[in-house]
């Protein structure tokens, strides 16, 4: 298998260094880009796996530079992490929805950034509704796009969490899912202090509301010592 591609814009030369090495020696290719124009061109010009990007660069800023690749069909659907100075800007990410899949803020140390990086690698490539905005089972019906889901025309009311998981399961039709799976595709990054019953607890929220008989489910088997299935 070819080596995954990364991009990394970034203006700081010495973290630009650090973290291509230890990229590398993870085997992924590092691609690297010291202000927001260079980055764009990059970006543009080439396909990458995961995008690393700063926000605070000369010239095009981050957050511009994120959105950008975003609006951009071929590079729409790139896993992009965010990378700020300061915890206040934290705020603009998520408030601007900028687009970005994540967000660390500086010092990072290595570690954390392979950790954060294999979350991402590891995601199924994400549906920004450009291919798909509706997935149906039996008499079970997504709407992707409004975030609504209808159960025999009638519209059911999920938490956010319950309708990413629901999704999941209906991408994922008759498969066994771990614990582990869920937790990375539904929850990323935020899973790693968290406890594997989370996802129990939800799936027995989410049975409450799609299962005839919640105690007996027909929808989401248990698959004991593994995790569970979606019977399309
Ligand atoms: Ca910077």
């Amino acid at each position: 298998m070819a080596a995954k591609k990364i991009l990394l814009v970034e203006d700081e030369v010495t973290l630009t260094t650090r973290w291509a090495e230890a990229l590398e020696a993870e085997g992924y290719d590092v691609f690297t880009a010291l202000d927001g124009d260079a980055g764009w061109k990059m970006a543009r010009g080439d396909s990458f796996d995961l995008i690393l990007l700063d926000i605070m660069l000369p010239g095009l800023d981050g957050l511009s530079l994120c959105r950008m690749i975003r609006n951009d069909s071929a590079s729409a659907d790139v896993p992009i992490i965010m990378l700020t100075a300061r915890g206040a800007e934290v705020d603009k990410i998520v408030g601007l929805e900028s687009g970005a899949d994540d967000y660390m803020v500086k010092p990072i140390g290595i570690g954390e950034l392979l950790a954060r990086v294999r979350v991402q690698m590891r995601r199924p490539p994400p549906d920004r509704g450009l291919n798909q905005d509706e997935l149906t089972s039996g008499d079970l019906r997504l709407d992707l796009t409004a975030r609504r889901i209808f159960r025999a025309g009638e519209e059911i009311k999920l938490s956010n969490k319950e309708f990413d998981l629901l999704t999941l399961f209906m991408r994922n039709q008759n498969a066994v899912l771990s614990r582990d799976f869920i937790l990375t595709n539904v929850w990323g990054h935020d899973y790693f202090p968290m406890d594997k019953r989370t996802v129990d607890v939800h799936i027995r929220w989410l049975r409450e509301k799609i299962e005839d008989n919640p105690s007996s489910p027909k929808r989401i088997s248990t698959v004991r010592g593994v995790g569970y299935r979606f019977e399309g």
